[in-house]
């Protein structure tokens, strides 16, 4: 195990967000070396025996520092908030608490920075020996970081917590609250992450999306036309462009390492590499396993290559302009002979999919796979609100009816109208069986 230099942390913190300051446009240009890459990691602890080598982040100056409570003491003995603990009984359990508080807080501070930066380590609460930056999560409470297994147990104890209205919380709530106040990818918004992002698996594959700007601004898109798309089917299509670029960056070694960089003429083979690893190809039978995923991807990456384009005229970079639209006329050529010629099977398929529109085409397939997602009290009463005609006279809504509820609350925005129907038909079941 690789010993944590805190000091090392400190600089590469501040490589990573002067080398990020800039926000907007620059993530559009080609992004720096993969060993630069923003990496975050949790510290971890360094050997079995107990040894005072802990260091947690000042509140104030952001030092590293071994024993806080002398440090706050000794350096900022006027900043008011150490004041306010100076002047309690020593010794008390007041004034443990209070010290524990403003440790907490340097420390959060630190891990907020490290979070919005992409790079730097995280302090934990307690150190494990491995603890990856997805597992933690912040208590909503006293701002520790902990493991989001074990945030629960925490909870129970919590010395802020005490006390506060909501004793009880639902299954979860605790992981759900503390992630809202871990701060947000500065390259995504805050509607497409609460509800796309928010109910991803956290693995590595939604990493590489929430660090692949091209990825996230495709997902962001299809977010937008939120009529004819589900969050749960925008969700499945920027994953599996995540995983593709995974493969791509096993491929080059990290040497590709964005969409961006992906979509270059010269790694046209490259993508059609990668695209026949994931949709399994038989070198044989010239065969896809998967064939929709291969297709799927194929519309993912043309339609990828002309946000890339737009984004490139948005800020004016003509050389990324000139990329984009030399990729897309030869991956237009290539790719689509290349498939539709290789397997009949998919071209019957992919003719389908060109002659009807995606999302009729695409909805019955995504309605079967959709994990149930428990209707919450919000989404209830908005249906209630709008559908209590047909909950009363027992009619279910027609297709209009249900798309004019969804559009008209927000908070049913990650359900389609065939939900919000489904419900209301069961609600009418129900209350008929009574
Ligand atoms: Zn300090
Ligand atoms: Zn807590």
């Amino acid at each position: 195990a690789v010993e944590p230099n805190t000091v090392k942390v400190e600089e590469n913190l501040l490589e990573g967000s002067s080398s990020r300051s800039s926000e907007g446009c620059e993530i559009f240009a080609i992004p720096e070396p993969a060993e630069e890459l923003p990496k975050v990691s949790v510290v971890k602890r360094g050997s079995l025996k107990n040894v005072w080598d802990k260091k947690h982040s000042c509140m104030f100056c952001f030092k590293n520092v071994n024993k806080m409570s002398t440090h706050l003491q000794r350096v900022h003995k006027k900043e008011s908030p150490v004041k306010r603990v100076m002047a309690m009984a020593k010794g008390s359990y007041e004034r443990r608490k209070a010290w524990a508080e403003l440790l907490n807080q340097g420390d959060f501070k630190h891990n907020y920075k490290v979070l919005k930066s992409g790079s730097g380590q995280l302090i934990p609460r307690y150190r494990t020996k491995n603890k990856s930056a997805e597992d933690c999560v912040v208590c909503s409470f006293c701002k520790g970081l902990y493991g989001k297994s074990l945030l629960y147990v925490h909870y129970k104890t919590c010395s802020q917590r005490k006390g506060t209205a909501n004793a009880r919380g639902r299954k979860g709530e605790a992981v759900r609250q503390g992630s809202m106040l871990m701060p947000l990818p500065s390259n995504v918004s805050e509607g497409f992450f609460s509800h796309v992002v928010a109910r991803m698996q956290k693995d590595d594959v939604t990493r590489i999306i929430l660090n692949d700007s091209l990825i996230v601004k495709f997902g962001e898109r299809k977010f937008c036309a939120t009529e004819c798309y589900t969050a749960s089917y925008i969700s499945t299509r920027i994953r599996e462009l995540g995983r593709l670029l995974k493969v791509v960056r096993l491929k080059t070694d990290m040497k590709v390492s964005t969409l961006t960089q992906a979509l270059h003429p010269e790694n046209l083979d490259l993508i059609i590499q990668s695209v026949r690893e994931l949709a399994e190809f038989n070198e044989e039978n010239h065969h896809f396993r998967k064939s929709s995923l291969a297709l799927r991807l194929g519309h993912s990456i043309k339609k990828c290559a002309s946000v890339l384009r737009a984004e490139a005229i948005k800020i004016g970079d003509e050389e990324l302009v000139e990329q984009a639209k030399r990729f897309d006329s030869l991956f237009s050529g290539n790719w689509f002979d290349y498939i539709t010629e290789i397997q009949s099977t998919s071209k019957t398929v992919f003719n389908q999919q060109t002659q009807k529109k995606q999302n009729v085409e695409d909805k019955p397939k995504m309605r079967k796979k959709m994990k149930r997602q428990p209707w919450s009290e919000d989404e209830i009463n908005a249906v209630k609100r709008h559908l209590s005609d047909c909950i009363v006279t027992g009619m279910v809504p027609k297709k209009a009816q249900a798309m004019k509820a969804v559009a008209a609350e927000p908070c049913l925005r990650s359900r389609s109208w065939h939900n919000v129907k489904d419900y209301v038909y069961n609600l009418i079941k129900k209350t008929k069986e009574k």
